[in-house]
């Protein structure tokens, strides 16, 4: 099963654009490849998000699909979830371009070598929100232990 190297996903946290970069591989091998009507992947009309899901359904790398945009897609149906899908699954909301954004700062300042007080002062966010983007960034390798 097709599957998103880290190096897209790494680079993709730390992309500095409103929306995510779509990885290449779905851009390639998605079932929505080539679908002339692309706009039901972000309506709101039930028949709309119906036809939307049966091509998911069909789909060789939806959960490639699922996987990316559980990390990355606040908009949309990818994977053959909705947004609201994705965040009950989730447990908590995807974040919006803003903090996605703020999010990309923090994780920069952190590597550039900033002390965490400074970060948080500068982002208006407490110590422990600092130290917990270090500690998800070992997680992910992005800081050495
Ligand atoms: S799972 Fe759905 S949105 Fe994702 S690539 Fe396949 S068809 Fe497109």
């Amino acid at each position: 099963m097709p599957t998103l190297t880290t190096s897209s996903r790494t680079s993709l946290s730390f992309h500095s654009a409103d929306i995510a970069r779509v990885p290449r591989s779905l851009h390639q091998q998605g079932a929505c490849v080539g679908y002339p009507d692309l706009e039901v992947f972000f309506s709101d009309a039930p028949l709309d998000i119906a036809t939307a899901k049966s091509i998911c359904a069909q789909c060789p790398i939806a959960a490639a699909c699922h996987s990316y945009a559980m990390a990355n897609e606040r908009y949309g149906i990818w994977g053959n979830t909705t947004a609201e899908e994705r965040e009950a699954a989730a447990g908590m909301s995807i974040l919006t371009p803003e903090e996605r954004r703020e999010s990309a700062s923090i994780q920069s300042a952190i590597l550039q070598g900033m002390k965490v007080a400074d970060i948080a002062a500068k982002f208006c966010v407490c110590d422990r929100t600092v130290y917990r983007y270090k500690r998800k960034m070992r997680e992910q390798g992005l800081l050495a232990a």
